[in-house]
């Protein structure tokens, strides 16, 4: 008889063993179907000696049910779940799940039917068939799809095709992605360029583990380089995965890989229609998907002939995921190409502290692109000093930014205004009896929205109609909206240039590709002259005309005191520096603040990263901080204040005393309500030598904790709230 060991899609079960029926053949990897008490579970066989679980005798074992017709998760990409888990402490089963796409395409290809409108427009029509038909021009998707498009019930789309209105479209889901040709439109490379192509060629043509830091200026051309090392492999039959930190970017990515390559890659996030869902897994799992494109989700993919990973602008935030599996989808991109003996280039022109220390150290090869390509000069920097220099009163852009604005509309050339805060004002309050909304929910204001009329908290998206009244003393138009969002930046320029045409880039405006590629076209084809946005513009863009950046306020992302401030401060404003003067014409940038002296300020306007990154290095040393020293936080969470707080003192009595391990807290989190739960905080600060994990897992495992109270770790935290 034949048993096997399955990871069972349940983080509370962890592993199970069953029989292997006659006639049915399983492998490590192989994904299966399993009983479970009265119902069926999903299950990933996996290696005993490599996953513990109690031993059941051989006559209580019950046979599988079915092995799915899908390749077997590859070896590689197990070891990787297995390191995932244990490094962020997390269940090998939530990290296992991230492989799958969705239990449709592990049924198998064949096809599947959608809808689409017939054209037909009879003269009658109810007004919510009025309004699908309205909302679904254009669109193909599953009924389910379609009403959630239109906003209207399902019920309704299927009255309409029984009315003729909608067609039924059968889908092949193994249909073929048009191939992408190498050598369609390769560009003549710089020297510098060609250097690094050629080093990533031969490293690609190697097919071993080699980690590299492409370090070069915003605008030296680091995406052609890497196009060149995604070409060799597409020669080769092999497959690229290249992760970009928010979805938004794709879109100007994919219209570069098409005009280099021919063919748009294949996309993958979580927007993405069930059909197309399908058929992009399963071309990734049969290696016939040559290039995915896609945001942390598309790491754990089952890439069956994966030859190089690209980490584009890695050094951003968001590569690292706050909920679930809070895994760094950087760093475990570096430990997928170490499984698959591939290499890995991390683009950036503002690399993280820790990945600089990796090159230094010599983990990383770096390969450095100092020079913007085709002669254009970075862009001049100077500073502002709010101080000395201060908006009118209830304005927000100092006058000589103004004034470079006014010279910026008279040439005919863009200007670009930065401020990373959504909405109008990040607080109302009352002018008479000082009432502030907050969230009920969590411990933050409520934010201002002009657009929508609406008071929304950005945390957990409670929102409510901007109210006329004061709710707490009852006075009429006495509410006060205080602190700049982007939205008053653009109502100021729009007092101040009345003339100009201004385009606000947030993620309340930009909410679809189809809204991101209309901006970009006016924004290129010179119909835009002020670009108000926030950090969704500071990567990526390529606007020949921009030539002066405005940073609206540089000491924002300074205050809150979380480890990275300073060096995530840098980042975002060099990048955004760095859209400014891309073209022919010299970019000119001014940066509004009220501490000029600050180290990161002063290294901005000196273009001194080198100062920059030498004394934030020192002072991570000092703090024991990464890459020198490690954090990792204890959240523990519950709806009942006092459970939460009973339960972080118990996290926090059990605590170990080690010589190498220093634990802070419990205390109340920064955020301390959120989403409706209390919020405490443990602080793990940890000497390199520490076995991290370890301790972890041998403190927190044994500890009981009453149903409501959640428990997360995280390791290399990013978020100190
Ligand atoms: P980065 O990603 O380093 O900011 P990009 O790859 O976006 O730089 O390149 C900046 C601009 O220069 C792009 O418009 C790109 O098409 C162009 N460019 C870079 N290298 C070349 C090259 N070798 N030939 C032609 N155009 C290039
Ligand atoms: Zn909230």
């Amino acid at each position: 008889m034949k048993r096997v060991r399955l990871l069972v899609f349940n983080a509370a079960l962890g592993a199970l063993d069953y029989r292997v029926p006659e006639g049915m053949a399983v492998e490590p990897g192989s994904i299966v179907i399993a009983p479970l008490g009265p119902r069926q579970v999903l299950g990933v066989v996996w290696e005993p000696e490599r996953l513990s679980t109690q031993e059941v005798p051989e006559t209580k074992l019950r046979p599988l049910l079915e092995a799915l017709p899908v390749p077997p998760l590859p070896a590689p990409l197990r070891r990787l779940m297995e390191w995932t888990a244990d490094y962020y402490c997390a269940s090998l089963s939530s990290v296992a799940r991230m492989a799958l796409g969705s239990m449709a395409a592990l049924r198998g290809g064949g096809t599947t039917t959608e809808y689409r409108l017939t054209g037909e427009e009879p003269a009658r029509l109810t007004p919510q068939r009025a309004a699908a038909l309205d909302a679904l021009q254009g669109e193909q998707a599953s009924v389910r799809e379609l009403a959630e498009l239109a906003g209207v019930s399902e019920g309704v789309l299927r009255g309409m095709i029984g009315a003729g209105l909608l067609e039924p479209v059968t889908v092949d889901l193994d249909r073929p992605y048009p191939p992408a040709a190498p050598d369609f439109a390769a560009p003549e490379l710089s020297e510098d360029q060609r250097a690094a192509a050629d080093i990533f060629i031969a490293a690609v043509r190697d097919h071993a583990f080699q980690p590299f830091l492409l370090d070069g200026v915003t605008g030296s051309g680091k995406t052609e380089c890497y196009f060149e090392a995604m070409a060799e492999v597409l020669r080769k039959g092999g497959q690229v995965l290249v992760l970009l930190p928010e979805i938004a970017l794709t879109e100007n990515f994919l219209r570069r890989f098409e005009q280099r390559f021919g063919v748009p890659p294949v996309l993958w996030h979580s927007s993405l229609k069930s059909s197309e869902r399908r058929r992009a897994w399963r071309a990734i799992v049969q290696g016939k998907a040559q290039v995915v494109v896609g945001a942390r989700s598309a790491l754990f993919l089952p890439y069956a002939r994966l030859g190089l990973i690209v980490v584009d602008e890695a050094h951003e935030v968001s590569f690292k995921q706050d909920d679930g599996v809070r895994y760094n989808a950087r760093d475990v991109a570096v430990m997928r190409a170490k499984f698959e003996t591939i290499p890995v280039i991390l683009a950036s022109a503002t690399p993280a502290l820790e990945s600089m220390q990796l090159a230094e150290a010599g983990v990383y090869r770096k390969l450095a692109l100092p020079d913007r390509f085709g002669g254009a000069m970075l862009p001049d920097i100077e500073i502002i000093d709010l101080r000395k220099e201060p908006p009118e009163r209830g304005r927000w852009l100092a006058p000589r930014l103004v004034e470079q604005m006014k010279e910026r509309l008279t040439r005919g050339e863009q200007s670009l205004l930065f401020l990373n805060r959504r909405g109008y004002a990040p607080l109302t309050l009352c002018r008479n009896c000082g009432y502030r909304f907050q969230c009920p929910n969590c411990t933050a204001w409520l934010v201002e929205h002009r657009f929508s009329q609406r008071l929304s908290c950005h945390h957990c998206g409670h929102e409510v109609p901007a109210p006329e009244a004061c709710p707490e003393c009852g006075t009429g138009d006495c509410l006060v909206a205080c602190g700049p969002g982007v939205e008053r930046i653009a109502d100021e320029v729009a007092e101040i240039l009345p003339e100009a045409r201004a385009a606000l880039v947030t993620s309340d405006t930009m909410n679809s590709p189809d809204a991101i590629a209309a901006f970009v076209a006016m924004a290129e084809g010179g119909a835009i002259d002020v670009i108000i946005g926030t950090q969704l513009v500071t990567k990526g863009y390529h606007f020949p005309e921009l030539t002066l950046v405005g940073v609206i306020d540089a000491d924002l992302g300074l205050e809150g005191g979380d480890l990275r401030a300073a060096e995530r401060t840098y980042q975002q404003i060099a990048q955004v520096a760095g859209r400014a003067g891309r073209g022919e014409k010299p970019g000119e940038v001014l940066i509004q603040t009220r501490h000029p002296e600050a180290a990161v300020i002063t290294a901005l306007a000196n273009g001194d990263r080198d100062a920059f990154y030498a004394a934030e290095t020192e002072a991570r040393r000092d703090a024991g901080a990464p890459p020198f020293g490690r954090w990792a936080a204890i959240i523990v969470s519950s709806e009942d204040q006092a459970e939460a707080l009973a339960a972080a003192r118990l996290v926090g009595g059990t605590a170990p005393h080690l010589p190498d391990m220093l634990v802070l807290g419990p205390a109340p989190a920064p955020l301390s309500l959120l989403r409706g739960r209390h919020r405490f905080r443990l602080l793990i600060n940890a000497r390199r030598s520490a076995e991290l994990q370890k301790t972890l897992r041998e403190w927190l495992e044994p500890l009981q904790f009453p149903r409501g109270v959640r428990v997360n770790i995280d390791v290399d935290p990013y978020s100190f709230v």
